[in-house]
């Protein structure tokens, strides 16, 4: 068996064949490391403005992010709906792209919630928008047609970095306009690592920008949303409304300090792993893999029709985990994602397409 088992993989009992697992980077575990931070951080009760974990967490971060207030939230989906919330109102719509996390996968919260209409553009290859369709989105003042009121980016889309200059080209359409821009950040440190710029760089054109703590990140918990002071304080009382203020949290955001201090720079070698995992798969022959779309820590594979399922049973025997979509599977390298992780998915699919032919 795999000898690079983490601890606390060991031990876990329920999974205890779960050697690597490429689903997301949504299921790295807590390190010892955080796990202390957690057993250590300074708590109070949050509604009542007492945590002072909670408040560094907050103001870290939305400095980092070059934004004047910060907000902690449960998840990324409830960050992101209050930055709907926060911009829209009743009869008002949003504009995204047709394959944003926003649009696709927060279940219509806008919509449901708010009464904010979504309205998706295409979403290219590379995950930007096109400027063109941006504009022709934005409504005029026409009382057959919604109010156009916020433009949501995202960086990274499905690891796709984008561009800073495209981003801003697109934020100078919506502002013109009158419109606001949210960015969906859920990666932005990905993002801000594969450029090699500071996280500010990367949400610098955005008026509020959700920034997950428990993706690349590691944390089990968590998202920040970040803003002017004004708006930060608007998403407090909806964070209440939405049911997502809670007490004693500074037991979470402390896994976010920890995860700001040591978690971010080591992005880079997610990123230098699902490049090498990528080429790894695309030699074996059978596999499809687009290795120029490797931005960051997303490969995508195509083992061809009718291995995709195969693949999975075959893979999982041997301990490795992963999701069988079509056409294109998923691949996600994360803190629990070492070496010799990407070379026993390498070498496990290349012996399935050996007994296969
Ligand atoms: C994960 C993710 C979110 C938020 O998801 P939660 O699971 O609610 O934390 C938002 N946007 C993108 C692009 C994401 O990947």
């Amino acid at each position: 068996m795999y000898a690079g088992l983490t601890g606390s993989t060991r031990k876990a009992e329920t999974n205890a064949l779960l050697v690597a697992d490429f689903r997301s980077d949504t299921v790295s575990r807590p390190s010892a490391g955080m796990r202390k931070a957690m057993a250590d951080a300074a708590v109070g009760d949050d509604v009542y403005n007492e945590d002072p974990t909670v408040h560094l967490l907050e103001e870290t971060l939305c400095g980092l992010a070059g934004k004047e207030a910060g907000l902690f939230f449960a998840s990324g989906t409830q960050s992101n709906l209050a930055a709907l919330l926060g911009h829209c109102g009743r009869g008002e719509e949003f504009i995204a792209g047709d394959a944003y996390h926003i649009f696709c996968n927060e279940a219509g919260g806008g919509a449901v919630l708010g009464g904010i209409s979504p309205y998706p553009i295409p979403t290219d290859e590379t995950g930007g928008l096109d400027p063109a369709q941006v504009s022709a989105a934005i409504k005029p003042d026409d009382p057959h047609l919604p109010i156009s009121r916020l433009l949501c980016l995202e960086n990274t889309v499905s690891g796709r970095v984008q561009p800073l200059d495209r981003v801003a080209s697109l934020a100078r359409i919506a502002r013109d306009a009158g419109l606001s821009v949210h960015l969906d950040g859920a990666r932005a440190f990905n993002a801000a690592v594969a450029l090699d710029v500071a996280l500010a760089d990367v949400c610098e054109d955005a008026d509020s920008v959700s920034i997950c703590l428990s993706k690349g990140l590691g944390a089990p918990v968590g998202s920040v949303l970040c803003g002017s002071a004004d708006f930060i304080q608007r998403a407090k009382r909806t964070r209440k409304l939405l049911g997502g203020a809670m007490r004693q949290v500074g037991v979470l955001a402390a896994c976010g300090l920890y995860a700001l201090e040591h978690n971010v720079a080591r992005l880079a070698d997610d990123h230098e792993r699902a490049k090498r995992l990528a080429a790894g798969l695309d030699a074996i022959s059978g596999v499809n893999v687009d290795c120029h779309g490797v931005d960051s820590n997303m490969v995508f594979m195509d083992p061809g029709a009718g291995h995709h399922g195969p693949l999975r049973d075959y893979l999982a025997q041997a301990g490795v985990v992963i999701h069988a979509q079509t056409p294109l599977i998923r691949l996600v390298t994360h803190l629990d994602i070492d070496d010799g992780a990407v070379d026993l998915m390498i070498n496990v699919t290349q012996d399935y397409f050996a007994q296969e032919s």
